[in-house]
């Protein structure tokens, strides 16, 4: 099957023209590629309102025309590509009306997960890109802009493509490690299925620091590390953290809190390391997060708050029965497996869904994890997380929605209990926040 890299040199090739179908944030990505801007020939959606109107997508205005007016657009060198989660309705739909010249259809998932494991494109997708993102992040911790960026990242893309293909470092974009499965919070949705652990626990300190140094003994670098769980609640969180400042193979370290919690005096010293990034996410609990924002900025701790989170419906454990093909589709168009990939109590998974999943005895798969050994060679290592890098499939996927189109976008931090209830304030901006301190301030 033709690859999005091959469709964009083609069309450009050939001059052929484009109409895009769909004006939602997948045609918003596809318009970030200057092949498709200029072959742009029209915008078309399904949505009235919308229809008759400019909208903007990748910084420019197009006007949207209604399916119907399709044929007025079509010769026989223009295409039409979907760029919705619904593209198998919209290419229905097309199937369904008539044209004097049959126009050719692609829809942009599809080409985005053509790519097979041993091409470079996987490569440059899977691995450069996201490793380059990554590292954007990691110098925006350590304030380094303008020219001395783009050296850097230019620096990084070269180190990270090596010589060729057969000598190029092991460079991985990020791994999530899941120290504990407590949490102080019962979210619906949750990505970590938290709510259902019976017992949650905490993995030894011990296990970790095993974990740590069989994985980086097979990688040459790992950009960032996120730490997941309720990482506050961790006892050992300090050992952790002192660890991942002193490995060299990776780069930059991410927390992600609830906000509810205060991480404990000798955590803050270690957070004022600018190799660390706290992620705080919003759901509304204004007075223990405004506490938790003026602890970070009185001791220029560096952090970012989301505010207007919306959750992808990951769906239950149970088995979708889904065919070879669907479950490669639904792997290869998933984030989580790009960069949640990472260990969980003596074992490497695929996505951190897996390793929750078999943490819970829902599923077990001979693909999806291995166990990393103090007797396997930092070579055996290596191959063994090649192996699960370099995969186009999961079986974790028959059992999870999350890559699946189109997507169920679910509320942020709704409690399964129901009764807390997202502030009207959550999303807040900066002036609010300065009234929330001074709030806190006031209360204590
Ligand atoms: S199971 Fe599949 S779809 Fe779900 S998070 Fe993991 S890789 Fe993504």
């Amino acid at each position: 099957m033709k690859t999005w890299k091959i469709f964009l040199e083609e069309i450009e090739k050939q001059q052929t023209k484009v109409i895009c179908f769909g004006t939602g944030l997948m045609a918003e990505e596809a318009l970030q590629y200057r092949q498709i801007r200029q072959a742009l020939v029209c915008v078309i959606d399904n949505d009235k309102r919308k229809q008759g109107r400019e909208t903007e997508l990748g910084g420019q205005f197009y006007p949207v025309a209604a399916p119907d007016d399709l044929p007025g657009y079509l010769d026989g060198n223009t295409v039409i590509l979907l760029a919705s989660g619904h593209y198998k309705e919209m290419r229905h739909q097309i199937g369904e009306m008539s044209f004097s010249v049959q126009p050719k259809v692609y829809a942009f998932p599809e080409l985005q997960t053509a790519y097979s494991a041993d091409s470079e494109e996987f490569f440059e997708e899977r691995f450069l890109k996201e490793c380059l993102k990554e590292y954007e992040i990691v110098l925006e911790q350590y304030h380094i802009n303008g020219k001395e960026k783009a050296q850097k990242i230019q620096e990084k893309e070269l180190f990270i493509r090596g010589k060729n293909k057969y000598s190029r470092p092991f460079v991985v974009p990020r791994i999530m490690i899941m120290p504990t499965t407590r949490c102080n919070m019962r979210c619906r949705g949750c990505s970590s299925l938290l709510p259902l652990f019976a017992n949650p626990s905490d993995v030894e300190i011990g296990q970790v620091l095993k974990d740590f140094e069989l994985f980086f003994s097979g990688i040459d670098e790992c950009i960032r590390i996120t730490v997941g769980g309720e990482p506050f609640l961790y006892p050992d969180l300090k050992e952790i953290l002192e660890y991942l400042l002193r490995q060299e193979k990776v780069l930059g370290i991410m927390l992600i809190t609830n906000s509810t919690l205060l991480p404990k005096p000798e955590i803050i010293e270690l957070l004022k390391n600018p190799k660390i990034l706290l992620e705080i996410s919003d759901y509304g609990y204004l007075e223990k997060m405004g506490r938790l924002i003026q602890l970070l900025e009185e001791n220029s701790i560096c952090f970012k708050v989301l505010t207007d989170q919306a959750w992808t419906d990951m769906g239950g454990v149970e088995c979708r029965g889904r065919t070879e093909e669907e479950i490669r589709f639904q792997y290869l168009n998933c984030d989580q497996g790009k960069v949640i990939k990472g260990f969980h109590n003596g074992k490497f998974h695929t996505c951190a869904r897996s390793a929750r999943m078999l943490a819970l005895g829902a599923y077990q798969s001979e693909h999806d994890y291995f166990e990393l050994r103090q007797e396997d060679s930092p070579e055996q290592i290596r191959e063994k997380l090649r192996k699960i890098f370099y995969s186009e499939s999961a079986d974790a996927c028959n059992y999870c929605d999350l890559g699946a189109l189109p997507a169920t976008v679910i509320e942020a931090g709704i409690q399964m209990q129901g009764g807390k209830k997202k502030s009207r304030y959550t999303i807040v901006d900066r002036q609010e926040y300065e009234e929330l301190k001074r709030l806190a301030k006031t209360r204590r």
